[in-house]
């Protein structure tokens, strides 16, 4: 279980592009524990310097900031590079419905980039980040590979091309590539700040600042929470993983179905908030947003047989772990 006794070739090099964002600077931080060389690349778009900036010391990492949209610069960051770990997008549903320009160029021709700079410099594995948005409309729960509905976002859209992309350089190139369709992750160093923030940090900063936090719609959606450390572990697993399991995608979660409205007064709970009057503090309700699906919950079967993916850690322990970080560190 977990991915700390996962071993590679000595002197393996990862290239984990988007390493200074949320998922990447944990994936960085996992390689580098253990023990292997990483290189960054990543255009500090949504991501953080303070990212980089945490593991400059470490002789066996390396930053690169550059963008992926730019192919001379996937293709220079790929040189010698065994492992590429494509994590570089722009995240965001309601932002992908206002630039919907921005995200194809961005999500999907940057991938694009990526998987050909692969290519031409014979990387052994290709592990790209892809999503539960995936599914759409699809309206079974769980959601299973191979049964997706109609995409609800230009978001969506990218990623469903990207799985595309990246099937055609399997097919065409022999290029071992890898989606890992993650749903709703979360855990240290995600961005809390800013009107896309992912909602588990959102509402633990607000709690933390004394600010009531609003819940879009009646908060009886859910979602297949999943925390970083299992992400961690179906990157590196994926990177093992056969040619016969090349050119598909994944469920990339924990399996669980964890309510809104729920996460909201746990988080209270723990936090121990009051309102003025010493009581329960409630949540503001808004309207719905645009291009959301009610509820995710995943069947990550595929994954555990095909990848040997087995996620250590449920949500209730995530949480657990989440919690104590941003009291540490906002
Ligand atoms: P993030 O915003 O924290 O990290 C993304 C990183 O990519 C940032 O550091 C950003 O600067 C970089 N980036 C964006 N465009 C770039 C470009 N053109 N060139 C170079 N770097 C670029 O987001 P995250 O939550 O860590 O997400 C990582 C990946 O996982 C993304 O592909 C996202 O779509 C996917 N994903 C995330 C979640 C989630 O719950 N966080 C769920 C499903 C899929």
């Amino acid at each position: 279980m977990g991915y700390k006794n996962i071993e590679f070739p000595q002197n393996s090099l990862f290239l984990v592009t988007g390493g200074a964002g949320f998922i990447g600077s944990n994936l960085c931080e996992a390689i580098l524990d253990l023990g292997y060389k990483v290189r960054c690349l990543d255009d500090l778009s949504t991501g953080k310097q303070e990212n980089v900036n945490i593991f400059m010391e470490n002789p066996k990492y390396e930053f690169i900031k550059g963008d992926i949209k730019d192919l001379q610069t996937c293709i220079d960051a790929c040189k010698g590079v065994d492992f590429v770990l494509n994590q570089a997008a722009w995240g965001s549903v309601p932002r992908s419905i206002e630039m919907p320009l921005f995200y194809c160029a961005n999500n999907i021709n940057g991938t694009l980039n990526m998987l050909e700079a692969s290519r031409q410099n014979n990387v052994k594995k290709f592990v790209y980040a892809s999503s539960s948005s995936v599914y759409g409309d699809e309206p079974n729960l769980p959601k299973v590979e191979g049964r997706e509905g109609r995409v609800l976002s230009p978001y969506a859209v990218s990623k469903r091309a990207d799985e595309e992309w990246a099937r055609q350089y399997t097919k065409h190139y022999g290029l071992d590539t890898y989606g890992l369709r993650y749903f709703n992750v979360f855990g240290r160093r995600q961005d809390p700040n800013g009107a896309y923030a992912a909602v588990i940090p959102k509402f633990i900063k607000l709690l933390l600042d004394g600010e009531i936090p609003v819940i879009n719609g009646d908060g009886k959606q859910s979602r297949d929470f999943t925390y970083i450390d299992n992400v961690i572990e179906a990157n590196l697993k994926a990177c093992l993983a056969g040619s016969d399991a090349a050119g598909e995608v994944y469920n990339i979660a924990y399996g669980g179905q964890e309510y809104l409205i729920d996460i909201y007064y746990e988080l209270v709970e723990v936090l121990d908030i009051k309102d003025k009057n010493g009581n329960r503090l409630e949540p503001i309700f808004g309207s719905e947003r645009a291009g959301d699906i009610k509820h995710s919950n995943a069947d990550i079967s595929k994954a555990q047989e095909r990848l040997g993916y087995n996620p250590k850690w449920n949500f209730e322990q995530g949480m657990e772990a989440a919690i104590e970080w941003y009291k540490e560190n906002l």
